[in-house]
């Protein structure tokens, strides 16, 4: 599209257009026109916490805010104490020591940190492996640094862990970094160390660093606790890793997380985001380590896991009894559900996106097609268990009449 001179210029790069699968602008289109008819919607769509963060935490932040001595750029101070409690959660959670100064920056989220890492760590033309299906921001980082992806297929005969073994020498040889997420979105697929003590091997071999993206350590069901890739003895020098307060803490608006590992990535990656941004707010930073603290000072386990494992057993038992057989995830708040027969409809091809198009336009529940995060996320759906659970099972009700194809007979 021309400017309004018609000089031919733009003001839309091309590297926009890569930045990851349209479907879900798509759904959100879906979502808005199911709305404008009336529908009542029900929102599994999203990744984001519907509960907010605890009173104490709020609290903390909304001290912070008032005291007059935290405005100033964050990055002026040293951003130590955030740190600090980190290093200390990490102790205490997985039994890793890990040295704040040095092998810890702090991030405006994961996504900040994922966003920039490749730009940080690699040059134009490198290669990097990445999971398919996989969090879209993986992919987009690559093609905002010119940096080309190798994809790793993860599959449920595999248990979706990547088949180390069928990527080439020679791309071992040539990757910068492997990157990999678990437990997984949108899979909700989980790995135990001795997978990772595989792929520490295999990435010491080739001098491959390890990428791990740990959004999700604190939503392991059935007394699952996922562990830390930083628990392999050693791996901090092959490996970052990192760690978001959204989905633990519910505090997903408040953007702030950080990396930890590797003191040449976490230097790399400290010193792009110096000449980007200066730090997460200072109040933001005071409110994380509430947060921490909090999570240290819990004698049982009564973190966030407990609520969504609740909501996991309630939504997967009223599926079942709608006629969907899908799998209970141990970990994420995430279903990854392999699609329904669906025999009302002959004429429509039932893929990923037009059984959740069809799905959201008849029943107003909103549900990402698996084809949104890779080639190899077609044949499923990504559910989010980000409703109470009474609207679960009031979605689970309105899907099986969808399923059987009520809606259409009435
Ligand atoms: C939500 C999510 C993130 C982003 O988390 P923020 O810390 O809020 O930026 C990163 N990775 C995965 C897999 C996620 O699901």
């Amino acid at each position: 599209m021309n400017n309004v001179n018609g000089s031919g210029k733009t003001w839309r790069s091309d590297r926009l257009s890569q930045l990851g699968s349209s479907i879900f602008a798509e759904v959100s289109e879906w979502k808005r026109a199911a709305s404008a008819n009336g529908m009542d919607i029900i929102d599994l769509g999203i990744g984001s916490p519907d509960k907010p963060p605890s009173e104490s935490v709020r609290k903390a932040l909304s001290e912070a805010v008032l005291r007059t001595d935290m405005y100033a750029y964050p990055s002026i101070k040293s951003g130590m104490p955030f740190k600090e409690k980190a290093a200390a959660w990490m102790y205490h959670r997985f039994g890793v020591t890990v040295d704040p100064a040095n092998e810890m920056v702090t991030i405006l989220g994961s996504q900040d940190g994922l966003a920039h890492l490749a730009l940080a760590i690699c040059d134009p033309g490198d290669i990097v492996l990445l999971p398919n299906p996989g969090y879209p921001i993986y992919a987009a980082s690559l093609a905002l640094a010119g940096v080309q992806a190798h994809y790793m297929p993860l599959r449920s005969e595999n248990n979706f862990l990547p088949d180390l073994e069928a990527i080439s020498q020679d791309i071992w040889q040539k990757a910068k970094f492997i990157l990999l997420n678990y437990p997984n979105n949108p899979l909700s697929a989980v790995a135990d160390l001795s997978f990772f003590e595989r792929l520490l091997e295999k990435a010491r071999k080739h001098d491959v660093l390890v990428v791990h993206d740990l959004a999700y350590c604190e939503m392991g069901f059935d007394g699952y606790k996922p562990p830390s890739i930083l628990q392999v003895a050693g791996a901090s020098e092959q490996v970052v890793e990192f760690h978001s307060l959204s989905k633990s803490f519910n505090m997903a608006g408040c953007r702030i997380g950080f990396m930890a590992g590797n003191r040449e990535a976490v230097g790399a990656l400290r010193e792009l985001k110096a000449n980007i941004d200066y730090g997460a707010f200072d109040p933001i930073q005071e409110a994380g380590i509430v947060a921490l603290q909090e999570a240290m000072n819990e004698t049982d386990c009564t973190n966030i896991g407990t609520l969504y494992e609740r909501r996991r057993d309630t939504f997967i038992a009223a599926l079942r009894r709608e006629g969907w057989e899908v799998e209970a995830p141990k970990a994420t708040m995430f279903v990854w559900a392999k699609l329904p027969t669906i025999c009302w409809d002959s004429t429509i091809i039932w893929t990923s996106r037009t059984i959740s198009r069809e799905m959201l336009k008849a029943t107003g529940v909103v549900v990402i097609p698996g084809e949104a995060f890779g080639t190899e996320g077609e044949g499923y759906v990504r559910i989010a268990l980000v409703e109470e659970e009474d609207r679960l099972l009031e979605a689970a009700e309105r899907i099986g009449r969808f399923i059987r194809g009520e809606h259409v007979i009435n």
